[in-house]
């Protein structure tokens, strides 16, 4: 075992549920279910059952369309949930198509 090895296992590392794709904590989103409804955590501190999405906007429409994410969060997404998903990917869209200056 090195050193090297050792350090990589303390970052924690998590996948995203529609593409599997396996990334650092910091590089995903996670989804929580409340009792409000679907909520996406930016501070990681909210309780409940967690998801993670990655950044990629796709990522975030095929959860809003399909039942991945609702499966993985063992509920069924309301309109609502469903509008959030969507416009967080396209904010995700907005921000990583920015024109360069
Ligand atoms: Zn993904």
């Amino acid at each position: 075992m090195t050193k090297s090895s050792l350090e990589k296992r303390r970052t924690p590392r998590r996948t995203c549920i529609v593409c599997r794709q396996v990334s650092g904590k910091r590089e995903l989103f996670r989804l929580v279910y409340t009792e409000v409804g679907l909520q996406v955590d930016k501070t990681g501190k909210l309780p409940g059952r967690g998801a993670y999405v990655c950044s990629k906007p796709e990522c975030w429409f095929k959860a809003a369309q399909g039942d991945l994410a609702s499966k993985a969060l063992k509920t069924s997404f309301s309109e609502l949930d469903r509008a959030l998903l969507s416009a967080h990917g396209a904010q995700i869209a907005s921000i990583s198509m920015k024109p360069q200056k």
